[in-house]
């Protein structure tokens, strides 16, 4: 694998060679050239997944890298060690494809929960097999837990994952609420005719465990280039399907960088007005990544599966930090590399302008 450099969005003229405006500070932290800091990093640590949602997987799956091209586990705690105590990064986020397939997680969170400073630690899953593993997990230093889950109704969760495994994924939930894990995000993605009716039960179903339900806009990164703009269910869209049911109040604490817009929910009665002096019932985030971008405050930094770094989602090019690391590159080199990658991240996803296509590789290859 080569070393390529993304292509910013930038105005030709700040393309074009203005060597101050271009050049990377010699900073520490994961810059870029519109003042953004990146200091989540999400890992990726397999493409191979047991489920095969429309929106991310085609029903065939895809090809699988072969074990020798992933990142081993000591390429692991010495990337994320790079991130944590050269670069500034201070949460890592395990991710994949499927990051509970991965047979060596706990070492894996165990080497991140021994560096010094400690990231927080979390994880996203689809939560099947979670029961089995989840105190292991949890011991070995793992903070937080997102579990993705579109559907409380076991037909519609089959025909969103094309397989019927709605019991296991619930019952890791609530394997993870036992082993201490709470507060449990459990993200959604919304499609239309299928679950987008089921938004409000969804919701009374994690208010009800006391889960924190994060809605989030498709996007443009499944296998099988299906998606559409104009057919997608829209932050706004959610926000009235849940007003059917409950009342939301923007949620008042500030929302630093975060990606979920928080809402509070209130039972709605009929016969008051809206009251936020009734019992709050719990709150409900909405990731608005289509039609309310938030590149602007993005902190973000991906490495994928066999180890390049991907300075946004949308990125057509990788910066390979894992051939450089097998042939010998010292600690600080690897940094240089992913600051220069970092450097170059583009201003915006660009989904809204007319030149945009969609990256080659698919959320689950990515790493969402
Ligand atoms: N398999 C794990 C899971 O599903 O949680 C981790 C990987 S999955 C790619 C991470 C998240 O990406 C999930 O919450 C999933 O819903 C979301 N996702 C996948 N494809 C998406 C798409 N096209 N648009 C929006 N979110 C997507
Ligand atoms: Fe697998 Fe997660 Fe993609 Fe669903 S969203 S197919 S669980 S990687």
């Amino acid at each position: 694998m080569g070393v390529f450099l993304d292509t910013p969005l930038l105005p030709r003229s700040a393309r074009a060679g203005d060597a101050a405006a271009d050049a990377r500070p010699d900073a520490t932290g994961l810059l870029d050239r519109f003042g953004r800091t990146a200091t989540d990093l999400r890992i990726s640590l397999t493409d191979r997944c047991n489920l095969r949602c429309t929106y991310c997987m085609p029903a065939e799956g895809l090809p699988i890298l072969p074990k020798e091209q992933l990142l081993q586990r000591d390429e692991i705690g010495r990337l994320v060690g790079i991130a944590v105590q050269r670069l500034g990064v201070r949460q890592v986020r395990f991710t994949g494809g499927e990051p509970l397939l991965r047979r060596d997680l706990a070492d894996i969170i165990a080497a991140c929960a021994a560096l010094d400073p400690r990231p927080e630690i979390s994880l996203t899953t689809n939560a099947i097999g979670l029961t089995s593993r989840v105190d292991a997990l949890a011991d070995a230093g793992l903070d937080r837990i997102n579990v993705s889950l579109d559907s409380v109704h076991a037909e519609t969760f089959a025909q969103i994952t094309r397989r019927p495994f709605l019991d296991r994924v619930l019952a890791g939930i609530d394997a993870a609420s036992a082993a201490g894990l709470s507060l449990i995000k459990i993200n959604a993605v919304l499609l239309r005719g299928v679950n987008d009716h089921q938004a409000a039960d969804l919701l009374a179903w994690a208010l009800a465990g006391g889960h924190q339900l994060r809605f989030i806009e498709q996007m443009p990164l499944d296998a099988d280039h299906a998606w559409d703009r104009s057919d997608m269910i829209t932050a706004a869209e959610i926000r009235a399907r849940l007003d059917e049911r409950f009342v939301l109040f923007p949620d008042e604490e500030p929302r630093d960088g975060a990606p979920a817009e928080l809402w509070r929910v209130y039972e709605r009665d009929a016969s008051t007005e809206p009251d936020r002096s009734a019992p709050l019932l719990g709150r409900v985030g909405i990731i608005a990544s289509v039609t309310e971008a938030f590149c602007a405050d993005c902190r973000r930094t991906r490495l994928t599966a066999e180890g390049g770094v991907r300075s946004c989602l949308f990125s057509h090019t990788e910066t390979d930090l894992l051939g450089p690391l097998r042939a010998g590159a010292t600690d600080d080199e690897l940094a240089d590399l992913w600051r220069d990658a970092m450097w170059a991240k583009p201003k915006g996803h660009g989904m809204d302008t007319d030149g945009f296509v969609q990256p080659e590789r698919s959320m689950s290859a990515i790493g969402g």
